[in-house]
């Protein structure tokens, strides 16, 4: 996802497509938007000229689960346990909205992604396990692997893509991301425009499609979707019919025309998670929203392939294609790949 989202799309649609999205199980706990509405009340009467797609917070989405309490400082991350043994470590503060997920077996823990790299997610995640913590990367977006650097174990694709990725960020590069366009909460004292980047990782393991991580009493499944990005991958947690999909999809503008994309790739990927539709129940989105029901996986696929044929319908936003469905929409380059 990116800043171009809001200005394409706006904040209605993002609104909208969140209240799309089919009613997530109910969990003990409700969540009190009071204080954030009222911080970001605050910060948006101090911003001028902005595109306020902070308007759309506290999603509902999110009102099922409990909040799980953390020492934290200018409580940047949002912690709701999401079902038996996983947590959604959510950074609601900054536009992507990107959600990393702490998932738990009997003898270990997977951070599955590790959010923009603001604050110390690694403090965070020991309050909420003892286990030993490794990590896997749904892709090596920035917004995906912040705090990699904190661990020492690390899952990932043997990519050069993602190789390059492990290399890190400057400030340069990444210092719009928190410009206050970007963000509405204060940030941690640790964090400023001056020293934020993206800190070099190394992958410690690697994983090949159908590699299993066993956690004890928890087995997780790799399965390797590039397309988004050439290593994007989703985790598959079989028994508990979860699958955690990181950006390969969530229910908003999924990106097949970015410059990391690969239409075709990314269409074959929906044709092979429609093979994994009654393996799970819910899929664990690496934005906006924790929870959507796994009939994505075969409405993303009849997507890809509706968007190929000659009438199919689609606005221009800023010079893409954009492909509206219920409860989600497929950017595609203007002129689409299928006509070169
Ligand atoms: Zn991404």
């Amino acid at each position: 996802m990116n800043k171009n989202l809001v200005v394409s799309l706006g904040i209605a649609i993002l609104v909208s497509l969140s209240r799309c999205a089919p009613t997530t199980e109910s969990a003990d706990g409700a969540m009190d938007g009071s204080m954030n509405a009222a911080i970001n009340k605050q910060v948006q009467a101090s911003i001028e000229d902005k595109d306020d797609w902070w308007d759309a917070l506290p999603r509902a989405a999110w009102s099922p689960f409990e909040i799980i309490p953390v020492q934290q400082n200018q409580d940047w991350f949002q912690v709701y346990r999401i079902k038996e043994g996983v947590y959604g470590i959510y950074e609601d503060g900054q536009y992507e909205e990107v959600i990393s997920y702490l998932i738990t077996g009997s003898e270990a823990a997977l951070l599955f992604d590790t959010g923009i790299g603001v604050g110390n997610i690694s403090s965070i995640v020991k309050q909420l396990t003892d286990l030993p913590v490794s990590i896997l990367n749904s892709h090596t977006h920035y917004d995906h692997v912040g705090g990699n650097h904190y661990f020492e174990k690390l899952y990932g694709v043997a990519s050069l893509y993602a190789a390059n990725n492990m290399t890190g960020r400057t400030n340069a590069e990444m210092k719009e991301f928190i410009g206050s366009d970007w963000i509405w909460k204060p940030l941690p004292d640790s964090t400023t425009e001056e020293n934020y980047a993206g800190a070099a990782f190394t992958i410690t393991d690697y994983v090949t499609d159908g590699y299993q991580i066993d956690l004890g009493e928890r087995m997780l499944e790799v399965i390797l979707v590039p397309g988004h990005t050439p290593d994007s991958l989703v985790l598959l947690d079989r028994d508990n019919r979860l699958m955690f999909t990181g950006d390969t999809f969530y229910p908003s503008s999924l990106y097949a025309h970015s410059g990391d994309a690969d239409f075709f790739e990314y269409a074959k990927s929906a044709e092979k998670l429609a093979g994994y539709r009654y393996d799970v129940d819910y899929l664990l989105p690496g934005h906006n929203e924790p929870l959507v029901a796994g009939y994505y996986l075969t409405a993303m696929r009849d997507a890809f392939n509706a968007i190929q044929a000659p009438n199919a319908q689609f606005k221009l936003t800023d010079g893409d294609r954009e492909y509206r469905f219920d409860g989600f929409t497929i950017m595609v380059s203007e002129p689409p790949p299928w006509d070169f």
